[in-house]
């Protein structure tokens, strides 16, 4: 199962290079940033875009946000290889701009093919542009923490690690809604 689910996502990888997705950040980006881990995972965490860091290394999430995640992960008793996580933007934007809503709307499609593949039972948001992406019309000041389900998919919208990382209160929030995880997972 996990061969089979990981050569389709390779396939959707190679289908963003060949359709030239956001030739623009393709340009000035290192590389493309897929996603990283376990095709089979039950809970799959979608971020904003890379940042200075992944673009280098080609994976999500490995600068100072990545190792809040993982913390987080840890408290919950995982590991990275046991989630899947990715971005709504896989190009680097230039200065770590954020990503323009075209950006966005460009490579929907591929998130949503990476999605199909995988069937995660929580797609967890990482900040506002990947739940703005998926979940249109919400404000995560409001709904963060809280699960929704939305045609057929169940989304848990937490705040950005990022966002969180230097700000005492909403790092303490994040933590506090991270920890929800496991118990929306245990009534799926
Ligand atoms: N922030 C993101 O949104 N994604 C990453 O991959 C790293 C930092």
């Amino acid at each position: 199962m996990t061969k089979a689910k990981q050569a389709e996502l390779d396939k959707i990888k190679q289908q963003i290079l060949d359709d030239k997705v956001c030739a623009d950040l393709a340009g000035t980006a290192t590389q493309l940033v897929f996603g990283d881990g376990n095709p089979d995972a039950e809970l799959v965490f979608i971020g904003e875009a890379p940042g200075k860091n992944e673009d280098e290394q080609g994976l999500p999430f490995v600068g100072a946000a990545g190792r809040f995640l993982n913390e987080m992960l840890e408290g919950i008793g995982l590991k990275r290889s046991d989630v899947y996580i990715t971005n709504i933007v896989k190009y680097r934007p230039p200065n770590n701009r954020d990503p323009l809503p075209s950006e966005k709307m460009e490579f929907l499609p591929y998130l949503r093919a990476q999605l199909e593949v995988i069937k995660p039972k929580i797609v967890v948001t990482l900040g506002r542009h990947s739940m703005d992406s998926l979940l249109p019309g919400l404000q995560i000041s409001k709904v963060h923490g809280q699960p929704k389900r939305y045609k057929d998919q169940i989304y848990m919208p937490l705040f950005h690690p990022a966002a969180a990382l230097y700000n005492g209160g909403m790092r303490q929030t994040l933590i506090e809604d991270f920890e929800k995880i496991p118990l929306v997972l245990a009534k799926i």
